[in-house]
């Protein structure tokens, strides 16, 4: 197990989540479902903009990529033609005490059953498959198996020649994916980041053979801006340069991006060359060629590929781990959450200092209406005192809080607002011409 370096503990993060609405346990009125988690108003809005964000700096914002999406479920060859049939498995251990099962290689003591404590319990590793396995139709039999796919890179390389087709881009180019993954993980743990059920944001580069350790090395300086832009410090994340005995058998080189999680140092993404496996599989068992004409009148040959694969919920909780803080304000304990701006659910909270005053309360409203257009995503909240507003506001991440008070409405200083910053608690008076402004500064 690594050492554990940040401060801040899981249990707050999981309360925090739950208590305010960014993620709840699936399922929760029926006992919950093991390895599943629901995404709360705030929490959907969290991991949008996280995915938004990756959406925007590897795919909208370049153009050497292609955005697909496919469909989850897919023809059975796709898994059987990408070896997931038969080796998308982690090593099964069953306790012959108390029956409890166990994925062998995250065990702490390889000998000790960590739910009854007896040593010396387990049998023989079994391989586990950690596909889910369903039948596609009403006919259920072995042409019907389907699977609900584990990654989403395979929904990638089979569009691979349909893009190419479409675009005839030049290489190096890649092709980008976001969706849901399903693995029947054997100890889903630790909030959502060992889920059965979660989101990847996959790319595939393809590059000509003789190139990939430059982009390789491209790529890793891209990874680094991505950790930058979720406000992750530099401190808390590690290259791990995987050696060739954990390495998957296809891959030349493997860097695992881990990060200080409050349950210790563990993957966060991972960035692997994969050389040519994936499409010489799919030419292996679709008969089809995935060979690149290059524009030159050069030679055909089939692409190699880097692989960035990024999994939403470990940066979402990379981004939570990084932004909680807990400080003092006027002797009283303070939580709140230093998110990026782009990443904040909320970026404006308004709200009137007295909301039975019709006036101040139509002002105010005038007000939330502007920079909801301008702004989009702003909340609207009357009720409680202000500190206690400011408070909550806080704990949500809310960069700014507007309020507005009688002075707002006459007088010199009409037409300003108190604009509050969520990471120093200052407040400023602000006018209202300057509002929209003021309230975008990341
Ligand atoms: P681990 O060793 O932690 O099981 P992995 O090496 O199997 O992870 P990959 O197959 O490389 O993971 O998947 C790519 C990314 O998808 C991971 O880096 C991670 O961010 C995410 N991911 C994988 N499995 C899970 C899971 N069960 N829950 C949440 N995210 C996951």
């Amino acid at each position: 197990m690594s050492e554990h370096k940040n401060e801040v503990k899981l249990e707050d993060i999981v309360s925090l989540a739950k208590r305010r609405g960014f993620i709840y346990p699936g399922s929760d009125v029926y006992g919950g479902l093991a390895g599943t988690w629901d995404y709360g108003p705030l929490g959907v809005s969290l991991k949008r903009n996280i995915m938004n964000l990756w959406w925007q700096m590897f795919v909208d914002g370049r153009d050497d990529m292609y955005g697909v999406d496919a469909a989850i479920l897919m023809n059975q060859k796709v898994w059987q033609a990408s070896g997931h049939v038969d080796t998308f498995t982690d090593p099964l251990v069953e306790c012959n005490t108390c029956h409890a099962r166990h994925r062998a290689d995250k065990l702490d003591d390889a000998n000790k059953c960590p739910n009854c404590g007896q040593t010396g319990t387990f049998g023989e590793a079994k391989q586990f498959n950690m596909m889910f396995k369903t039948n596609v139709g009403p006919v259920d039999d072995e042409n019907s198996v389907s699977y609900l796919r584990p990654e989403t890179a395979q929904g990638i390389f089979t569009n691979f020649k349909n893009v190419v087709d479409s675009f005839y881009p030049d290489v190096p180019f890649g092709i980008g994916q976001q969706g849901k993954a399903f693995r029947n993980e054997i100890s889903p743990r630790d909030f959502v980041f060992r889920s059965r059920e979660f989101e990847q944001m996959e790319i595939e580069y393809f590059v000509k053979e003789e190139n990939w350790e430059a982009e390789f090395e491209k790529w890793v300086e891209l990874c680094k801006q991505w950790f930058t832009a979720l406000g992750l410090p530099e401190s808390s994340v590690h290259e791990l340069e995987v050696p060739e005995e954990d390495r998957a058998h296809y891959s030349k080189r493997t860097i695992d991006f881990e990060f200080d999680y409050p349950i210790g140092r563990e993957e966060l993404m991972g960035l692997a060359y994969r050389t040519d496996f994936d499409l010489k599989n799919i030419e292996r068992v679709s008969k089809k060629s995935m060979e690149y004409r290059p524009k030159d009148g050069s030679d055909s040959y089939v692409p190699h590929v880097i692989e960035p694969s990024f999994g939403v919920e470990r940066a979402l909780m990379a981004v939570l781990v990084s932004a909680y803080r807990e400080d003092e304000q006027n002797g009283e304990k303070r939580i709140f959450l230093a998110l990026p701006y782009d990443l904040a659910p909320i970026k404006v909270a308004v709200c009137p200092l007295a909301k039975n005053n019709e006036a101040l309360v139509a002002k105010a409203r005038d007000i939330y209406a502007m920079l909801k257009e301008q702004v989009g995503d702003v909340l609207w909240i009357d009720s409680g005192n202000i500190g206690k507003n400011y408070r909550k506001m806080d704990e949500i991440g809310v960069p700014y809080v507007v309020t507005v008070d009688f002075e707002t409405l006459e007088g010199d200083q009409k037409d300003t607002v108190t604009l509050r910053h969520r990471d120093t608690t200052n407040q400023e008076r602000v006018e209202l011409s300057n509002l929209i402004s003021e309230s975008k500064k990341r």
